[in-house]
């Protein structure tokens, strides 16, 4: 997706705030609408013949996906603010290929207790991990999956779109191409 060139003044973050928002709410919804036809397929292939037993299987399929995608709607959609409790780095030990040696990865999560008691635990790219600290206050825009700082600190954004980190002066996500928002406008929940 082509999106217009950042940083973005107040007016045109708000503007460009309720487009994605609609834009990734039809996202959503028309993947899982153009799902069902390719399970349907896959599901018919592989019983031989079109019976009952198809039809069922794509039902639950349907039901599952479509709780699935009510919850992660959900999350998004959720405006919270709160402050890091936590930094922790977990080691795991991950096969790659059939024959391949064990290697380590680490995945990287950040506990943050709402306003509301809540504690979320964010799973974070390694980049937002060093962007935060203890004691951070966080802020999560209505529609994005991730917080940004309440108060700034560095020359340094998150993307809220994509949670990665990115430089101050960049004007759109490396990542994602998501533009860098109004920060006073992402803030204000
Ligand atoms: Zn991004």
């Amino acid at each position: 997706m082509e999106w217009q060139k950042g940083p973005l003044t107040t007016d045109q973050t708000d503007v460009w705030i309720s487009r994605f928002q609609r834009e990734s709410k039809l996202y959503v919804w028309g993947f899982f609408v153009l799902l069902h036809p390719i399970v349907f397929g896959i599901i018919w292939w592989s019983t031989g013949e079109l019976n009952r037993d198809v039809f069922l299987s794509l039902g639950s399929f349907s039901l599952v996906t479509f709780i699935l995608a009510i919850l992660s709607r959900r999350r998004t959609a959720t405006a919270w603010s709160g402050v890091v409790t936590d930094k922790r780095t977990r080691k795991r030990r991950v096969r790659v290929g059939a024959n391949a040696d064990e290697r380590t990865e680490f995945r990287y999560e950040v506990v943050v207790e709402t306003s509301r008691r809540r504690n979320l635990t964010l799973r974070c790219l390694p980049a937002f991990f060093e962007y935060v600290n203890g004691g951070d206050v966080l802020v999560k825009a209505p529609g994005f999956d991730w917080p940004e700082k309440a108060e700034l600190d560095q020359d340094h954004r998150v993307c809220i779109a994509c949670g990665d980190i990115l430089d101050a002066a960049d004007g759109n996500c490396r990542r994602c191409g998501v533009p860098m928002l109004d920060h006073a406008s992402i803030v204000r929940v």
